[in-house]
């Protein structure tokens, strides 16, 4: 629920700014820009500021959940890094670093994405070794966690058959508590009333000596206090700058919470956060995701500041209020329109400071919160992080991506001018407009597709997006620059649902992830119902490529297929959804995916993603009022997380 999926591997235009930073294994660093931080007002500049530093004092905690030794393990590699006495340019240095490198990444010993315990490509004997010529003492303990690939092997285990609290390394439980007493006492304590408590949000599961199970919460005075006493802090400072009302009470509900662990509080402070719809400058900070955890109950620690970013927001507003002009004109049957639409006018965000479970590598959008009844009864907050979608995007630019996938360069210089504007329509389409049109036929039921409903849902919201892109409403509304910019979004689409996604699926599997179905069964039904003047596969050297030669046919098609996914979802026609899904959507060509991964292997990039934060600074006058903030692009990787682990390294060594 909370997080969006990430974004399609693809390159657009040009920009000064530098974008690289570090890169190691399969891992690379990006800086983010923050445009319209000058615009804002020294209030909210000191507001994000303190929430900023809100954000930061919680660091210690996700590296405590992800696993009790993280925290020992880190020191003690930090010690050694700063310490070490020798000649660092040796080999076996090298390594080290790139471990440490890795367990910032990872807020931990395990991968950030397979979950998989990474080893160390350098010996026990050498670390032991340099440790003691070093003078860094540590608990003999991480040796085993650290070297012994048996030892806390996977983070959060998802396996059939095993005892997923016993067999997962994350901490959310305390030593031998097995899957079926914790089971047993979330089912005990489980809140059936009409306006539920989330037990297990925000704590441990433990067994005393008795054998007895019991609960470590997370708040002041209790498990990962200290932190939380910090974060407060800053918090209390960020009340006295808030921007309204509304915002005061979100701040103070979150305040009365990491204080209490009282849940009640919890469920205030979300209410007011949905509500919260005036300020410009927002934030996460807290126990939100439940993915880490192996029963999906507790959540783990995650800060996210941010403000509107006001101009595209006002691009969605826009959308929005045509929506029925949208509705009116789409290719489905009239039976099948909703009489009165009203579009969404999707909020559009700028990231500030990124931490805990969002950093170094985040999502690219939030919708939350995570609790049914709330999102039921008061609705919910769904954002798209833009200045991070923009940093992937232009990072990717110059990669060879497109030089190896596009078919000339007629196609690569369209996309470079319009890929950034079409790509950014083409989602505003999907949220604000896609989805909310049609409507189901009386007595149909919202899930009569059952295990197909998302899929052809997202295949309906972006054929909507698809068709409307290229038309020349959008050039009357000022949205897209001319009537040919279109064609970069067809191309690209295209490309991606016939060929490029299929760099992240292993060889010989199959499509499963919601999205990637939709987008392979969007390009692959086209491009069956074109004819070859339309488009078409060309071999060139023993490569494929695609050719599109008629966009307004394509598009016509794509018309075509939008009525008739529409007709499936206003009848709730389940066999016809199976039958277009397992068609089109989840087999893999394995010649074209063996040639498609060899292609991109030869690129060299790197799959995963991260961030390193930018640095802000009060300026202060003689009476140490805050009368600007300065923002800071210029601090690296290893010198922004040993400047963290000075300055926000809250909680003991075990907890
Ligand atoms: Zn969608």
């Amino acid at each position: 629920m909370g997080l969006l999926c990430l974004p399609m591997l693809i390159s657009c235009q040009k920009q000064q700014f530098s974008y690289h930073v570090d890169r190691f294994y399969d891992l690379e660093l990006l800086r983010y820009e923050v445009p319209g931080w000058d615009q804002l007002s020294v209030q909210q500049k000191t507001l994000v500021y303190y929430l900023s530093e809100a954000a930061l004092q919680g660091r210690d905690i996700l590296y405590d959940q992800n696993g009790r030794y993280n925290l020992r393990i880190r020191r003690t590699l930090e010690n050694l890094y700063t310490n070490y006495p020798y000649d660092k340019n040796t080999e076996e240095f090298a390594l080290f670093e790139k471990y440490l490198k890795r367990v910032w990444f990872s807020n931990g010993i395990h991968h950030h994405y397979s979950e998989d315990k990474f080893l160390p490509e350098f010996t026990q004997e050498w670390f032991v070794e340099a440790c003691a010529q070093a003078g860094v003492e540590y608990d003999a303990a991480i040796l085993p966690v650290m070297f012994d690939p048996n030892v806390m092997a996977k983070r959060t285990n998802q396996a059939a058959g095993v005892d997923l609290v016993a067999c997962s390394a994350g901490n959310y439980y305390g030593e031998g508590v097995t899957q079926a007493e914790a089971e047993a006492w979330y089912e005990q304590h489980k809140d059936t009333t009409d306006e539920p408590l989330w037990i297990g949000l925000n704590s441990q599961l433990c067994k005393d000596s008795t054998g007895a199970i019991y609960e470590r919460t997370y708040r002041i005075g209790g498990l990962y206090g200290e932190a939380l006493e910090k974060i407060n802090f800053w918090l209390e400072k960020a009340l006295e700058v808030a921007e309204n009302d509304t915002q005061r009470e979100v701040i103070a509900h979150l305040i009365e919470y990491n204080r209490s662990g009282n849940l009640r509080s919890f469920n205030a402070y979300c209410i007011a956060w949905v509500k919260d719809l005036e300020s410009r400058v927002d934030f996460v900070n807290g126990f939100t995701e439940t993915y880490a955890d192996p029963l999906g109950i507790t959540g783990t620690w995650e800060s996210i500041v941010n403000f509107k970013d006001l101009e595209a927001t006002h691009r969605t507003e826009i959308i929005s209020a045509n929506a029925q002009w949208f509705e009116d004109h789409s290719t489905t049957d009239p039976i099948y329109k909703k009489e009165e639409v009203k579009g969404v006018s999707a909020k559009v965000i700028t990231a500030a400071i990124l931490a805990g479970d969002c950093y170094p590598a985040t999502p690219i959008g939030i919708n939350l919160p995570n609790a049914n009844w709330i999102r039921k009864s008061y609705g919910s907050k769904s954002v798209t992080i833009d200045n991070l979608v923009k940093a992937y995007n232009e990072s990717a630019k110059g990669n060879g991506f497109n030089e190896e996938f596009m078919i000339d360069d007629e196609i690569r210089a369209l996309y470079d001018q319009y890929g950034a504007v079409c790509g950014d329509l083409h989602t505003d389409l999907h949220e604000c407009v896609g989805h909310g049109s049609g409507k189901l036929m009386p007595g149909v039921s919202k899930d009569a597709l059952k295990e197909h409903a998302s899929t052809i849902e997202e295949t309906r919201a972006d054929l909507f997006a698809l068709y409307f892109v290229a038309d020349s409403k959008l050039v009357e509304l000022g949205l897209l620059p001319n009537k040919e910019a279109y064609k970069a979004a067809y191309y690209q689409q295209m490309m991606n649902g016939l060929m490029t996604q299929l760099v992240r699926i292993e060889p010989g599997k199959d499509i499963e992830e919601a999205h990637m179905r939709n987008r392979q069964l969007i390009a692959a039904w086209v491009f069956d119902h074109c004819e070859k003047n339309e488009m078409e596969i060309i071999e060139r050297d023993g490569k494929h490529y695609l050719q599109i030669n008629d966009y307004e046919g394509v598009r016509r098609v794509v018309g075509d297929m939008l009525a008739e996914i529409q007709r499936i979802t206003s009848e709730g026609d389940y066999a016809a959804a199976k039958t277009l899904v397992e068609t089109y959507a989840v087999k893999v060509d394995q010649d074209l995916h063996k040639e498609i991964l060899a292609r991109y292997a030869k690129l060299n990039l790197a799959p995963y993603k991260g961030f390193v934060n930018p640095v802000y600074t009060p300026v202060m006058n003689k009476n140490g009022v805050i009368t600007d903030v300065k923002i800071d692009y210029t601090e690296g990787y290893v010198e922004q997380h040993l400047r963290y682990s000075r300055d926000y390294s809250n909680l003991p060594d075990v907890n």
